[in-house]
């Protein structure tokens, strides 16, 4: 049976002209940094996001991790949002492995952080505080229904971290489906921050790997950082060709995703039972290409129907989506790569079909 797999936009498999790019690359050893693939899509990576430099990591969680471990040291903290991802799910590694204190602030439904709010958080230079070393932005925003930061907003909050010595780091995992939904250059988005992650295992369809981009003087830090978080990669043009593949052909494409992603959230919008939207935003239609979903049996007159009963018999209808809140009350589906204009329709005649049997 073919599932059609929304689970998220990490299940691409590479396409056969990424596997081609990839039998082709010429490699070296990147840990002495000679591997002319890697180097390439380094170069640019950081010439698309419009910083001096970039550093191939193995992961999106790594690239995080390397960021923060080199833009601060044990003790400091960092500000963040309390839906973003390296809050909720990169195993809490700034403080078990960086020794960085988290200072969580409540993103707002567009995925921000109060500028108000990161002003108050910052710490005085005072001997009971630990010292405030770095702001940590978001977008798309996956928690918060994949909505996209504008630039003025990172300008802003750039500015005001500036002001006060912190350096801001940008978790932009799908930083290129916000540039595609904002029609806005990578690089405009990332103007006002110091340091980017880009994930190339999303929606660009490559198998392994994300960058980390900033100025010459961090990324010779984080190479430091990515070999002592055991990062330090050999022969990885072969995943390197992959990335630079994915850069050539799978941006601009972004913008079917989230056509897609529009179309699956119209339909759901006209379920009995389904109310689309992210918990704290819900009705409004996605600007990416994560749909957010909450699920309502009560209002079926079946309270047992939560979204793991759902997920199940979309299983049982060849359609894949993860359940999602602490009720279960909420579903995400991701469309990516792999997902079709036909496979949308399919999936909201899998919807109905499922809200149907009792
Ligand atoms: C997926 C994701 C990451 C982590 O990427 P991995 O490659 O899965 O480690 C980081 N931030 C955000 C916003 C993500 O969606």
């Amino acid at each position: 049976m073919r599932f059609i797999d929304l689970r998220s936009d990490t299940v691409t498999r590479p396409t056969a002209g990424m596997r081609q790019a990839m039998a082709q690359a010429e490699v070296g050893d990147d840990v002495y940094g000679e591997d002319p693939t890697v180097n390439r899509l380094q170069e640019m990576a950081a010439e698309r996001l419009g910083k001096e430099a970039a550093l191939f990591v193995a992961s999106g969680t790594m690239g995080n991790l390397v960021a923060i471990l080199a833009h601060g040291g044990r003790g400091d903290e960092l500000i963040l949002g309390d839906r973003s991802h390296t809050f909720l799910y990169e195993g809490g590694g700034s403080a078990g492995l960086a020794g960085i204190h988290a200072c969580t602030l409540p993103n707002l439904p567009d995925g921000t952080l109060a500028l108000d709010a990161i002003e108050e958080a910052i710490r005085p230079s005072d001997v009971h505080a630990p010292r405030t070393r770095l702001l940590t932005l978001e977008s798309t925003h996956n928690r918060c229904a994949g909505r996209a930061l504008t630039p003025e907003y990172c300008d802003a909050a750039g500015e005001l971290a500036h002001a006060h010595g912190i350096s801001v780091h940008l978790d932009g995992a799908r930083l290129f489906n916000a540039s595609i939904a904002l029609d806005v250059p990578p690089s405009r988005l990332t103007q006002g921050v110091d340091s980017v992650m880009v994930c190339l295992s999303k929606g660009l369809g490559a198998p392994v790997g994300s960058l980390l981009c900033g100025t010459r003087d961090f990324v010779r830090r984080a190479r430091r950082m990515r070999k002592l978080v055991g990062g330090g990669m050999r022969q990885a043009g072969i995943l390197a060709a992959a990335g630079i593949y994915a850069l050539e052909h799978h941006v601009d494409r972004l913008a079917e995703d989230h056509a897609n992603a529009r179309r699956l959230a119209e339909g759901i919008g006209s379920l009995p039972g389904l109310v689309r939207g992210a918990e704290e935003d819900l009705g409004r239609l996605p600007e990416t290409n994560l749909v957010y979903f909450k699920v309502d049996g009560a209002s079926l007159g079946d309270p047992t129907l939560d979204a793991a009963v759902l997920s199940q018999r979309l299983r049982a209808r060849g359609v894949l989506a993860n359940p999602l809140g602490r009720r279960l009350d909420q579903m995400r589906m991701v469309t990516h790569l792999d997902v079709s204009p036909e496979d949308i329709e399919e999936t909201l005649v899998a919807l109905r079909s499922s809200l149907e049997e009792t």
